[in-house]
């Protein structure tokens, strides 16, 4: 199958309506085409071709948005960069996916690296007028987008125009769309969840209404005048933006339709407070696998089946590996169009799915009535402020301290951020927490260094040597 090119298209069919806005600023859909347009003959005039991979590090915004609208224009597979990754972090996921060059925002550029383009220089630069391709086929890779695994290394999944398609359609079947709808976007462009807000966009005909930064102010203040229809959050800004409301007495517009939570479980009685100021939650399931959303629980369920992710989105199908009867714990497993059909670099020859399945790692239940509970994140994964943050990847770098002989990372209960990695230690020769600390910034995002440092003469492990991490938390929920 081929799809029109949906920026022409969008910009053909609706040409007048409002696309994007950010602060005073707004843009139509012919207006964001034709500044995408002219930054995909930018693009090609600094040399790159259609199919040339490039890592996107960019500060969100409006120029963010023209660029990676450009860049599609232009035939470029995106690989997008965390803003928040340390020097050595990028330079594995840029060579890791080959990307042809890096173009940053300029406040970026040090970080991405002496290559990098300058997205300034590039947006102020002369671009000869491209004739951009009439269709995108199915299968064009659009973005990468790396996650980390069990292993510590990150793996470069890749996402599909098919992929995305599927994602938003699947998502508006089951949300519904108005023709008011505006979609407050605050998450990050370089995840899932934010991009998927720019497909959803280009896709639907709809307004997304662009923070630069997530900002609880503005964002309650919106959604109490209704100039705002939906939003996506994580917990973490979830409890920023209730307390925000509660603060200061204000509750959602009836213009107000949905809130997306996802990125990990929401807790129950955020569920209750945004129920009690007039937001419809809808807690979903999804991850950079499959394009996003990929269970979600309806708002009317919210809180007769707290703790469920709901159930599939029409388009796709989810079960439970090895489960026989309703109720059994087992691996959750994920089929449909959404789901990514694979990764690059290093793990470009591990399948990502098995006859059709995606093994998600993370272990679930599916109740009688078909809700599906994720009840174990995969590897112990730690959720802080909505950032993944990959045990393993952690104790690689603190293993890799010439005084560290071990180290097994948990997460830590946070007021703020919900979870923080803290670091059990057993040391080769005497180190101090805060030299272990700056060693870790200099290797990892600050998200993932550890905030406590905790020395130890072992490590708990089973008769195979492997890492008990659940008895890690069972430690230190013992130390205080
Ligand atoms: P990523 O794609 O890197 O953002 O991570 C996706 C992962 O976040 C999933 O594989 C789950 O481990 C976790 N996750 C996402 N949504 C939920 C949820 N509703 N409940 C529990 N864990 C979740
Ligand atoms: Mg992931
Ligand atoms: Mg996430």
């Amino acid at each position: 199958m081929e799809f029109p090119n949906w920026i022409l298209q969008r910009a053909h069919v609706s040409p007048d309506r409002t696309a994007l806005s950010c602060g005073e600023e707004k843009w139509t859909f012919r207006e964001l085409a034709d500044e995408a347009l002219d930054m995909a003959g930018k693009l090609r005039t600094a040399g790159l071709e259609e199919g040339t991979r490039v890592g996107l590090l960019l500060e969100s915004g409006p120029e963010a948005v023209f660029l990676i609208h450009g860049a599609l224009l232009a035939g470029l597979e995106l690989v997008m960069l965390n803003s928040r990754l340390t020097e050595a972090e990028l330079d594995y996921q840029v060579r890791d996916s080959e990307a042809a060059c890096v173009i940053a925002s300029d406040r970026l550029l040090e970080k991405a690296g002496p290559e990098a383009l300058s997205a300034g220089r590039l947006a102020a630069s002369e671009g000869a007028t491209l004739d951009p391709a009439a269709v995108w086929p199915e299968d064009r890779t659009m973005t990468i987008m790396y996650t980390s695994g069990t292993t510590g290394f990150p793996k470069g999944v890749r996402q599909t125009a098919g992929n995305h398609f599927s994602s938003a359609v699947a998502s508006v079947l089951n949300m519904g769309l108005s023709d008011d709808d505006v979609w407050l976007c605050a998450m990050p462009l370089f995840h899932i969840s934010g991009f998927s807000i720019l497909m959803r966009s280009l896709l639907y005909g709809m307004e997304v209404r662009l923070q630069t930064k997530f900002d609880e102010e503005a964002a309650a203040r919106e959604i109490a005048e209704g100039t705002v229809t939906r939003i996506s959050v994580v917990s973490a800004t979830l409890a920023r933006l209730l307390n925000r409301l509660e603060e200061s007495g204000l509750r959602a517009s009836g213009n107000f339709r949905t809130m997306l939570a996802g990125g990990g479980p929401v807790p129950v009685p955020y569920i209750r407070r945004a129920q009690a100021l007039g937001i419809p939650i809808l807690q979903t399931y999804g991850m950079t696998e499959t394009s996003s959303q990929t269970a979600t629980l309806s708002a009317e369920e919210a809180v007769r089946k707290a703790g469920s992710s709901g159930k599939p989105l029409f388009l796709n199908r989810i079960r439970i590996e090895g489960a026989e009867a309703p109720g059994e714990e087992g691996e959750i497993l994920v089929s449909g169009p959404h789901v990514t059909p694979g990764y690059v670099g290093k793990f470009s020859d591990h399948p990502a799915q098995t006859d059709g399945w995606l093994h998600t790692g993370d272990i679930g239940r599916i109740d009688e009535e078909g809700f599906l509970y994720v009840l174990d994140r995969r590897s112990d994964l730690i959720v802080s402020g909505g950032e993944n943050v990959y045990p393993a990847e952690v104790e690689q770098a603190l293993v890799s301290h010439p005084s560290v002989l071990e180290a097994g990372v948990t997460g830590m209960p946070d007021d703020r951020w919900g979870e923080v990695p803290a670091a059990f230690i057993v040391v080769r020769t005497e180190v101090g927490e805060e030299e272990l600390r700056d060693f870790c910034a200099e290797r990892l995002a600050s998200y993932k260094v550890p905030k406590a440092i905790i020395f130890t003469d072992d490590l708990p492990r089973n008769a195979s040597n492997k890492l008990l991490r659940r008895e890690l938390k069972k430690r230190l929920g013992n130390r205080n």
